[in-house]
Protein backbone atom coordinates (compact mmCIF):
# COMPACT_ATOMS: atom_id res chain seq x y z
CA UNK A 1 0.00 0.00 0.00
CA UNK A 2 2.77 2.36 0.85
CA UNK A 3 4.76 1.76 -1.98
CA UNK A 4 1.78 2.15 -3.85
CA UNK A 5 0.77 5.56 -2.96
CA UNK A 6 4.41 6.35 -2.93
CA UNK A 7 4.26 5.68 -6.94
CA UNK A 8 1.31 7.77 -6.93
CA UNK A 9 3.26 10.55 -5.70
CA UNK A 10 5.64 10.10 -8.28
CA UNK A 11 3.80 10.07 -10.80
CA UNK A 12 2.05 13.55 -9.67
CA UNK A 13 5.36 15.41 -9.24
CA UNK A 14 6.99 13.47 -12.50
CA UNK A 15 3.83 15.27 -14.66
CA UNK A 16 4.41 18.56 -12.81
CA UNK A 17 8.56 18.07 -13.41
CA UNK A 18 7.29 17.88 -17.23
CA UNK A 19 5.12 20.77 -16.88
CA UNK A 20 7.64 23.20 -15.71
CA UNK A 21 10.36 21.93 -17.88
CA UNK A 22 7.99 22.17 -20.86
CA UNK A 23 7.02 25.91 -20.10
CA UNK A 24 10.61 26.42 -19.49
CA UNK A 25 11.52 25.72 -23.20
CA UNK A 26 8.62 27.30 -24.39
CA UNK A 27 9.73 30.38 -22.28
CA UNK A 28 13.47 30.05 -23.65
CA UNK A 29 12.47 29.46 -27.47
CA UNK A 30 10.37 32.61 -27.06
CA UNK A 31 13.14 34.44 -25.33
CA UNK A 32 14.90 33.23 -28.86
CA UNK A 33 13.71 35.93 -30.31
CA UNK A 34 12.59 38.51 -27.89
CA UNK A 35 15.52 40.95 -28.74
CA UNK A 36 14.99 40.59 -32.42
CA UNK A 37 11.31 41.00 -31.91
CA UNK A 38 11.98 44.18 -29.83
CA UNK A 39 10.18 42.80 -26.74
CA UNK A 40 12.98 43.64 -24.54
CA UNK A 41 13.16 46.96 -22.30
CA UNK A 42 15.53 48.82 -20.31
CA UNK A 43 14.22 50.67 -17.20
CA UNK A 44 15.97 53.07 -15.14
CA UNK A 45 16.10 53.32 -11.35
CA UNK A 46 17.86 56.22 -9.62
CA UNK A 47 20.37 56.05 -7.15
CA UNK A 48 20.55 59.01 -4.63
CA UNK A 49 23.54 61.15 -2.89
CA UNK A 50 22.52 61.02 0.83
CA UNK A 51 24.33 63.81 1.11
CA UNK A 52 23.43 65.88 -1.82
CA UNK A 53 19.78 64.30 -2.04
CA UNK A 54 20.51 64.20 -5.71
CA UNK A 55 20.28 61.75 -8.43
CA UNK A 56 24.06 60.92 -9.29
CA UNK A 57 23.27 57.16 -10.95
CA UNK A 58 20.62 55.13 -12.60
CA UNK A 59 20.13 51.21 -12.15
CA UNK A 60 19.27 49.72 -15.48
CA UNK A 61 16.88 46.63 -15.10
CA UNK A 62 15.82 44.97 -18.14
CA UNK A 63 11.70 44.03 -18.75
CA UNK A 64 10.75 41.62 -20.78
CA UNK A 65 7.22 42.11 -22.39
CA UNK A 66 6.00 38.59 -23.92
CA UNK A 67 3.05 39.10 -26.30
CA UNK A 68 1.06 36.41 -24.70
CA UNK A 69 2.47 36.30 -20.72
CA UNK A 70 3.32 39.71 -20.38
CA UNK A 71 5.76 41.75 -18.29
CA UNK A 72 7.94 39.00 -17.27
CA UNK A 73 10.72 39.76 -14.69
CA UNK A 74 14.42 39.25 -14.77
CA UNK A 75 14.49 37.15 -11.52
CA UNK A 76 12.12 34.57 -14.06
CA UNK A 77 14.35 35.19 -17.56
CA UNK A 78 17.76 35.97 -16.91
CA UNK A 79 18.23 32.33 -15.27
CA UNK A 80 17.10 30.98 -18.38
CA UNK A 81 19.47 33.19 -20.48
CA UNK A 82 22.25 31.99 -18.61
CA UNK A 83 21.86 28.40 -18.89
CA UNK A 84 20.75 28.59 -22.57
CA UNK A 85 23.51 30.93 -23.78
CA UNK A 86 21.38 33.26 -24.92
CA UNK A 87 22.76 35.67 -22.23
CA UNK A 88 25.57 37.20 -24.52
CA UNK A 89 23.15 38.38 -27.19
CA UNK A 90 20.69 39.52 -24.56
CA UNK A 91 23.67 41.11 -22.37
CA UNK A 92 25.33 43.08 -25.56
CA UNK A 93 22.06 44.40 -26.35
CA UNK A 94 21.43 45.26 -22.98
CA UNK A 95 24.77 47.21 -22.59
CA UNK A 96 24.18 49.38 -26.73
CA UNK A 97 20.32 50.04 -25.64
CA UNK A 98 21.61 51.58 -22.35
CA UNK A 99 24.30 54.00 -24.21
CA UNK A 100 22.30 54.47 -27.38
CA UNK A 101 19.40 55.66 -25.06
CA UNK A 102 21.26 57.70 -22.55
CA UNK A 103 23.33 59.89 -25.47
CA UNK A 104 20.28 60.24 -27.31
CA UNK A 105 18.06 61.45 -23.96
CA UNK A 106 20.66 62.74 -21.44
CA UNK A 107 23.06 64.80 -23.35
CA UNK A 108 20.88 67.42 -22.99
CA UNK A 109 20.44 67.42 -18.97
CA UNK A 110 24.29 66.32 -18.20
CA UNK A 111 24.89 63.05 -17.73
CA UNK A 112 24.50 60.66 -14.65
CA UNK A 113 26.27 57.42 -14.26
CA UNK A 114 24.43 54.66 -15.51
CA UNK A 115 24.64 51.31 -13.66
CA UNK A 116 24.36 47.90 -15.98
CA UNK A 117 24.13 44.50 -14.53
CA UNK A 118 26.45 41.95 -15.80
CA UNK A 119 26.31 38.35 -15.88
CA UNK A 120 29.32 36.04 -14.84
CA UNK A 121 29.14 34.14 -18.43
CA UNK A 122 29.00 36.98 -19.95
CA UNK A 123 31.79 38.99 -18.07
CA UNK A 124 33.86 36.17 -18.85
CA UNK A 125 33.84 36.45 -22.79
CA UNK A 126 36.77 36.56 -24.11
CA UNK A 127 35.14 39.25 -26.28
CA UNK A 128 33.47 41.17 -23.82
CA UNK A 129 35.87 44.22 -23.46
CA UNK A 130 36.19 44.42 -26.82
CA UNK A 131 32.89 44.77 -27.24
CA UNK A 132 31.81 47.73 -25.11
CA UNK A 133 35.26 49.41 -26.36
CA UNK A 134 33.12 49.08 -29.70
CA UNK A 135 29.49 50.00 -28.25
CA UNK A 136 31.06 53.36 -26.58
CA UNK A 137 32.92 53.96 -29.62
CA UNK A 138 30.55 53.79 -32.19
CA UNK A 139 27.25 55.54 -29.47
CA UNK A 140 29.38 58.07 -28.26
CA UNK A 141 28.36 57.45 -24.26
CA UNK A 142 31.40 58.21 -22.46
CA UNK A 143 32.96 55.43 -20.62
CA UNK A 144 33.50 57.46 -16.96
CA UNK A 145 29.90 57.18 -16.82
CA UNK A 146 29.41 54.07 -17.05
CA UNK A 147 29.18 51.25 -14.10
CA UNK A 148 29.22 47.58 -14.85
CA UNK A 149 27.81 45.47 -11.75
CA UNK A 150 29.16 42.32 -11.11
CA UNK A 151 28.47 39.49 -7.80
CA UNK A 152 30.89 38.54 -5.78
CA UNK A 153 29.88 34.67 -6.83
CA UNK A 154 31.46 35.87 -9.95
CA UNK A 155 35.15 36.97 -8.16
CA UNK A 156 34.76 33.56 -6.07
CA UNK A 157 34.57 31.36 -9.05
CA UNK A 158 37.25 33.04 -11.19
CA UNK A 159 39.38 35.26 -9.37
CA UNK A 160 42.53 35.38 -11.44
CA UNK A 161 40.48 35.46 -14.77
CA UNK A 162 38.14 38.70 -13.40
CA UNK A 163 41.22 40.57 -12.18
CA UNK A 164 42.56 40.76 -15.67
CA UNK A 165 39.38 41.51 -17.19
CA UNK A 166 38.43 44.43 -14.27
CA UNK A 167 41.72 46.33 -14.95
CA UNK A 168 40.92 46.07 -18.72
CA UNK A 169 37.55 47.94 -17.37
CA UNK A 170 39.39 50.14 -15.52
CA UNK A 171 41.79 51.09 -18.21
CA UNK A 172 38.78 51.69 -20.50
CA UNK A 173 37.60 54.32 -18.26
CA UNK A 174 34.60 52.00 -16.48
CA UNK A 175 34.17 51.57 -13.03
CA UNK A 176 32.90 48.48 -11.19
CA UNK A 177 30.42 47.65 -8.17
CA UNK A 178 29.78 44.76 -6.35
CA UNK A 179 26.02 43.54 -6.65
CA UNK A 180 24.26 42.31 -4.11
CA UNK A 181 27.20 42.18 -1.79
CA UNK A 182 27.42 40.80 1.61
CA UNK A 183 25.35 37.55 1.07
CA UNK A 184 28.75 34.98 1.71
CA UNK A 185 31.19 34.63 -0.62
CA UNK A 186 34.05 36.81 -1.26
CA UNK A 187 35.19 39.14 1.79
CA UNK A 188 36.52 42.99 1.53
CA UNK A 189 39.95 41.71 2.03
CA UNK A 190 39.02 39.57 -1.54
CA UNK A 191 38.42 42.79 -3.39
CA UNK A 192 41.52 44.54 -2.27
CA UNK A 193 43.02 43.67 -5.22
CA UNK A 194 40.56 44.61 -7.64
CA UNK A 195 39.60 48.15 -9.10
CA UNK A 196 36.20 47.79 -7.68
CA UNK A 197 34.67 51.64 -6.82
CA UNK A 198 31.00 50.71 -5.21
CA UNK A 199 29.82 47.78 -2.78
CA UNK A 200 25.98 47.13 -3.17
CA UNK A 201 24.76 45.55 0.32
CA UNK A 202 22.13 42.54 -0.17
CA UNK A 203 18.90 43.53 0.03
CA UNK A 204 18.21 41.02 2.57
CA UNK A 205 20.66 43.06 4.99
CA UNK A 206 18.53 45.82 4.39
CA UNK A 207 15.43 44.48 5.26
CA UNK A 208 16.54 43.78 8.61
CA UNK A 209 18.18 47.11 9.68
CA UNK A 210 14.87 48.22 11.36
CA UNK A 211 14.94 45.02 13.72
CA UNK A 212 18.35 44.34 14.03
CA UNK A 213 20.87 46.00 15.55
CA UNK A 214 23.60 43.22 14.86
CA UNK A 215 22.89 44.00 11.08
CA UNK A 216 23.08 48.18 11.95
CA UNK A 217 26.48 47.20 13.67
CA UNK A 218 27.81 45.19 10.47
CA UNK A 219 26.95 47.59 8.32
CA UNK A 220 28.71 50.22 9.92
CA UNK A 221 31.50 48.57 9.91
CA UNK A 222 31.65 46.99 6.46
CA UNK A 223 30.89 51.02 5.26
CA UNK A 224 33.93 52.12 7.74
CA UNK A 225 36.34 49.26 6.14
CA UNK A 226 35.11 50.02 2.43
CA UNK A 227 35.73 53.70 2.51
CA UNK A 228 39.21 53.33 3.90
CA UNK A 229 40.04 51.21 0.71
CA UNK A 230 38.55 54.19 -1.25
CA UNK A 231 35.02 52.55 -2.45
CA UNK A 232 31.62 53.57 -1.66
CA UNK A 233 28.46 52.33 -0.25
CA UNK A 234 25.16 51.76 -2.02
CA UNK A 235 22.41 50.27 0.01
CA UNK A 236 19.91 49.57 -2.15
CA UNK A 237 15.90 47.88 -1.70
CA UNK A 238 15.28 50.45 0.55
CA UNK A 239 11.38 50.73 1.32
CA UNK A 240 11.25 53.06 4.24
CA UNK A 241 11.80 56.26 5.70
CA UNK A 242 13.51 54.91 9.26
CA UNK A 243 15.59 52.45 7.06
CA UNK A 244 16.54 55.16 5.13
CA UNK A 245 17.57 57.23 8.16
CA UNK A 246 19.69 54.00 9.73
CA UNK A 247 21.56 53.53 7.10
CA UNK A 248 22.44 57.29 6.31
CA UNK A 249 23.55 56.95 9.80
CA UNK A 250 25.75 54.00 9.32
CA UNK A 251 27.48 55.58 6.73
CA UNK A 252 26.14 54.77 3.21
CA UNK A 253 26.75 56.97 0.66
CA UNK A 254 23.82 55.98 -2.00
CA UNK A 255 20.64 54.90 -1.81
CA UNK A 256 18.21 53.39 -4.19
CA UNK A 257 14.89 52.28 -3.63
CA UNK A 258 11.13 52.02 -2.97
CA UNK A 259 11.18 54.94 -0.96
CA UNK A 260 12.55 57.20 -3.37
CA UNK A 261 11.39 55.85 -6.85
CA UNK A 262 11.02 52.33 -8.54
CA UNK A 263 12.65 52.14 -12.09
CA UNK A 264 11.27 54.09 -15.15
CA UNK A 265 11.67 54.87 -18.58
CA UNK A 266 14.23 56.71 -19.76
CA UNK A 267 12.21 59.78 -20.53
CA UNK A 268 10.83 59.98 -16.90
CA UNK A 269 14.95 59.84 -15.53
CA UNK A 270 15.51 62.75 -17.57
CA UNK A 271 12.39 64.76 -16.55
CA UNK A 272 13.52 64.16 -12.55
CA UNK A 273 17.16 65.01 -14.07
CA UNK A 274 15.63 68.25 -15.18
CA UNK A 275 13.76 69.22 -12.42
CA UNK A 276 16.89 68.70 -10.36
CA UNK A 277 18.67 70.81 -12.44
CA UNK A 278 16.12 73.74 -12.36
CA UNK A 279 14.82 73.36 -8.60
CA UNK A 280 18.17 72.25 -6.49
CA UNK A 281 15.68 70.89 -3.79
CA UNK A 282 12.79 69.10 -5.66
CA UNK A 283 14.23 65.64 -4.33
CA UNK A 284 14.79 66.70 -0.76
CA UNK A 285 11.68 65.21 0.37
CA UNK A 286 13.82 63.49 3.06
CA UNK A 287 16.50 65.91 4.45
CA UNK A 288 18.98 63.89 6.44
CA UNK A 289 17.85 63.23 10.01
P1 LIG B 1 19.74 43.64 -8.79
O1 LIG B 1 20.81 43.99 -9.74
O2 LIG B 1 20.13 43.43 -7.36
O3 LIG B 1 18.66 44.81 -8.94
C1 LIG B 1 17.91 45.36 -7.90
C2 LIG B 1 16.51 44.75 -7.86
O4 LIG B 1 15.84 45.22 -6.69
C3 LIG B 1 15.63 45.17 -9.03
O5 LIG B 1 14.76 44.09 -9.32
C4 LIG B 1 14.84 46.33 -8.44
O6 LIG B 1 13.62 46.58 -9.10
C5 LIG B 1 14.62 45.82 -7.05
N1 LIG B 1 14.36 46.89 -6.09
C6 LIG B 1 14.86 48.14 -6.10
N2 LIG B 1 14.42 48.84 -5.04
C7 LIG B 1 13.61 48.02 -4.35
C8 LIG B 1 12.86 48.17 -3.13
O7 LIG B 1 12.85 49.19 -2.46
N3 LIG B 1 12.15 47.06 -2.72
C9 LIG B 1 12.14 45.90 -3.42
N4 LIG B 1 11.40 44.89 -2.94
N5 LIG B 1 12.85 45.73 -4.55
C10 LIG B 1 13.58 46.77 -5.01
P2 LIG B 1 14.52 43.56 -10.81
O8 LIG B 1 14.44 44.69 -11.77
O9 LIG B 1 13.37 42.60 -10.74
O10 LIG B 1 15.84 42.76 -11.14
C11 LIG B 1 16.16 41.58 -10.45
C12 LIG B 1 17.54 41.09 -10.78
O11 LIG B 1 17.64 40.69 -12.16
C13 LIG B 1 18.61 42.18 -10.63
O12 LIG B 1 18.97 42.31 -9.27
C14 LIG B 1 19.72 41.64 -11.50
O13 LIG B 1 20.47 40.66 -10.80
C15 LIG B 1 18.95 40.94 -12.62
N6 LIG B 1 18.91 41.82 -13.80
C16 LIG B 1 18.08 42.85 -14.10
N7 LIG B 1 18.39 43.41 -15.30
C17 LIG B 1 19.47 42.73 -15.76
C18 LIG B 1 20.28 42.82 -16.96
O14 LIG B 1 20.11 43.70 -17.82
N8 LIG B 1 21.29 41.91 -17.09
C19 LIG B 1 21.53 40.96 -16.12
N9 LIG B 1 22.55 40.09 -16.34
N10 LIG B 1 20.80 40.85 -15.01
C20 LIG B 1 19.78 41.72 -14.82
MG1 LIG C 1 22.26 45.28 -9.78
MG1 LIG D 1 21.56 43.88 -6.09
MG1 LIG E 1 20.01 40.48 -7.20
Amino acid sequence: YVKAANKNNYAVYDEQMELLASQRMQLEQDLNSAVDNQQLEVIFQPMFDVKSNRIVCAEALLRWQHPEKGQIMPDVFIPIAEESGLIQHIGHWVLREVCRLAVLQMSEVGFVKVAVNISPKQFMQPDFVSGLAQILNETGFPAEYLELEITERLIFDELAATSVVMQKLADLGVSIAIDDFGIGYATLNDLKRFPVKELKFDRSFIKEIRRSHDDQTMIRALADMAHQMGMKVVAEGVEDLPSLDLLKAAGCDLVQGFVYHEAMSMTSLVRLLDQQNTQPNSNNKYPSA
